[in-house]
């Protein structure tokens, strides 16, 4: 039998966390790919300046390379997610493979929040990773990392689109760097002027309704 695929990926997509609940009021602001020294210190100084808390979902080969940055961002009182150890994409992976790149990465990063490079991940990898993981995804994507981005349509785009309750995904990378700091400035004003408190995840495995 040959079903179509958003009926065999549908059921799944509940179990994906794609918004936060829109009260208490709060924005999630998430950067994916870091930690990377000389990127990750200046988002930090960015939040700490507004008393901000995010979410760093950070690739297990980073925090091994920059151990004591990771450290920084947790004492700071951000919280942390798995974001693979050497970022696979999902839809290409052999499934066992990808779990394995994921544990890899747990040895470094000790959380239960998941985040899949790309947003690409299979219905078997979802099954494979449920019981450990709450697999985050988001509703507000920066896209800090295309090089061709046109600056003031993106900050426009995010000042539009970010409401109480947005998981919005930056990248704390070498690549997105010169279009992150701006954007991560047009969206933090953005939240202020609208009474939005920056809010970290909650590290917790428990049902998000
Ligand atoms: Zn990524």
């Amino acid at each position: 039998m040959i079903a179509r695929p958003e009926k065999l990926i549908a059921p799944f997509f509940s179990d994906l966390v794609w918004r936060m609940p829109a009260m208490p009021r709060g924005v999630y602001f998430t950067f994916d790919d870091g930690p990377t020294p000389g990127v990750t210190e200046q988002v930090l100084d960015k939040l700490d300046a507004v008393g901000g808390k995010a979410t760093f979902f950070a690739l297990g080969k980073q925090v091994a390379s920059a151990p004591q940055l990771f450290e920084k961002i947790i004492a700071d009182g951000h919280s942390v997610g798995n974001h693979t150890m050497t970022h696979p994409k999902g839809w290409k992976t052999n499934s066992e493979k990808y779990i394995r790149d994921i544990e890899e990465a747990a040895q470094w990063i000790t959380s239960p929040l998941f985040r899949p490079p790309y947003g690409k991940i299979t219905p078997a990898q979802i099954r494979m990773l449920k019981p450990k993981y709450k697999i985050v995804m988001w509703d507000v994507l920066s896209r800090d990392y295309d090089p061709r981005l046109n600056l003031p349509k993106a900050a426009k785009y995010l000042e539009t689109h970010i409401q109480s309750g947005s998981i919005v995904v930056f990248h704390d990378s070498l690549k997105a760097h010169k279009n992150m700091i701006p954007l991560l400035s047009a969206a933090i004003n953005h939240c202020r002027k609208q009474s939005l408190p920056l809010l970290p995840l909650p590290m917790d495995h428990g049902p998000t309704e």
